[in-house]
């Protein structure tokens, strides 16, 4: 059976580093343990939360009264065109070890912190690449009816920061197959360690944040023409950057208490000085007032705020 534990704190598993503790917290190494914690839950009439990286969670100061499951499933395996790997697996550990097979084409996606389950449930992407891009399936334990489903790609329902599993929050991901391109493996190391420069170089790596905090908007025809103009960029499906919105509405640098809307990257809000979660709370309050104010556009979190 697995181990329960009380009173856990949760700061130091997130890339936040903010909030209280678990009432009860389970470590789900497998998914056994994932069905025994939720059962735990069940019999004890406890809510349940998961978490996976901690590196797109704002946990709330007063910690959590329910269960918080932590997914640390760590096996993956490696055919001759792809990958099978348990959601716990850390993404960027699959990607070097499939590098290390001749398996690439994903590299991009190179120093996304956070498990590869947390990145399938956001569509995580970077320069381009979404993570959608490599996924056949992905198997999930439906809470709601207690059963295992498959799911092929186009039933994953995958846009941008979006999945099915996302809007069904009772569906825990188990495992994930992904496709990959046959790669020199010494190519795609390179280009995997040139994807993590690139990202120090420009501050979006090692941030006590949890990458960016609002999702880019679709924007009126004039705020998109103006952001090209200016940028002289394609906007990607008529949207626009948060951290180019808040920029403009005068927020970079924003500061409440110890949160801060970064200098370098102002869609990064960041724990710059022991920030509180309602810190964070009240400056994403500001940013997203500001935003609106100037261009009549709503900014909605990709972070998930728990
Ligand atoms: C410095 C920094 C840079 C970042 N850069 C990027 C970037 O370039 N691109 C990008 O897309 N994101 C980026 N992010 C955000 C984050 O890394 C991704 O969203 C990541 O995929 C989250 O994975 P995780 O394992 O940390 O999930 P967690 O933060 O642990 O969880 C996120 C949400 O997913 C749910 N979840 C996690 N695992 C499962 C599961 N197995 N089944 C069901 N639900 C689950 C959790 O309940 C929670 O609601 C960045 C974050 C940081 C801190």
């Amino acid at each position: 059976m697995i181990e329960i534990k009380e009173h856990v704190p949760l700061a130091s598993l997130t890339t936040f580093e903010i909030g209280g503790n678990a009432r009860y917290f389970a470590e789900a190494k497998n998914e056994n343990d994932i069905q025994d914690a939720m059962s735990w839950a069940k019999e004890h009439g406890k809510p349940y939360i998961i978490l996976a990286g901690g590196s797109n969670v704002l946990v709330p100061d007063e910690g959590i009264e329910g269960l918080v499951i932590n997914i640390v499933s760590q096996k993956f395996d490696i055919s001759e065109t792809g990958v099978h790997a348990e959601a716990g697996c850390n993404l960027l550990q699959l990607i070097r070890s499939a590098a290390d097979a001749g398996l690439g084409g994903w590299e991009k996606l190179g120093g996304i912190p956070g498990t590869i389950g947390g990145a399938v449930r956001g569509n995580a992407g970077a320069f381009g690449p979404e993570i959608k891009d490599f996924v056949t399936w992905v198997r999930a334990l439906d809470v709601s009816t207690g059963e295992i489903r498959e799911f092929s790609n186009p039933e994953c329902e995958f846009s941008y920061r979006m999945s099915h599993f996302k809007k069904h929050p009772e569906l825990i991901i188990f495992d994930i197959h992904l496709q990959l391109q046959k790669m020199n493996s010494a190519e795609s190391h390179h280009h995997i360690e040139e994807t993590i420069q690139d990202r120090e170089r420009r501050h979006i790596q090692n941030v006590r944040a949890a990458g960016s905090f609002f999702m880019n908007p679709v924007v009126p025809d004039p705020i998109r023409e103006m952001f090209e103009k200016e940028k002289q960029v394609k906007s990607r499906e008529g949207r626009v950057p948060a951290g180019w919105l808040i920029e403009k509405a005068g927020m970079k640098g924003a500061r409440v208490g110890g949160a801060e809307a970064s200098v370098q990257h102002p869609n990064y809000l960041v724990n710059a000085d022991e920030a509180t979660e309602s810190e964070v709370k009240e400056l994403a309050e500001q940013i997203r007032k500001a935003v609106f104010e100037k261009f009549g556009v709503t900014l909605t979190e990709e972070a998930v705020v728990w």
